[in-house]
């Protein structure tokens, strides 16, 4: 026979163990129409980050203030570099193309450089020097890239 102190404290486990149960179904069906929203809400289309623009919540250009943050846009900015790699690849390709030796007179004469001709962070356009072939980001702290 068990002694007569423990039977409360059993009663109480059973009644905190169904409110446990309780909350974890409740949360679970809080979880599953949150998603069921979030699925059908417009503004979670994804956003192409090469195509422009941003959606709420996403990176903006602006610096960023949180450590996350700021490594988030030092990811961007090596994808900026690598965009301005193939850029400079393909003005190469197009001046050993062409039959005057000359550099394309504007990035839209590469169809292929039309995705990345802009910097995926900004948006801004790249600038381009037809006479020199040299292509830059104009974005602030990118125009060293
Ligand atoms: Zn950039």
């Amino acid at each position: 026979m068990k002694p007569v102190c423990c039977r409360p404290r059993r009663t109480e486990r059973a009644w905190a163990f169904a409110l446990l149960l309780a909350l974890l179904a409740l949360s679970c069906l809080v979880l599953t129409s949150c998603k069921k929203q979030a699925d059908e809400s417009p503004d979670t289309a994804v956003v192409d980050r090469t195509e422009g623009g941003y959606a709420p919540g996403q990176i903006r250009p602006e610096p960023a203030q949180s450590v996350p943050g700021k490594a988030v846009q030092r990811a961007i900015g090596h994808k900026c570099q690598e965009n301005l790699r193939q850029v400079r690849m393909l003005i190469m390709s197009a001046k050993m193309d062409s039959e005057d030796g000359t550099h394309p007179a504007s990035l839209t004469a590469l169809p292929e450089a039309a995705r990345i001709s802009s910097c995926p962070l900004g948006h801004e356009a790249y600038t381009y020097d037809p006479a020199t072939g040299e292509v830059h980001c104009p974005h602030p702290g990118h125009e060293k890239y």
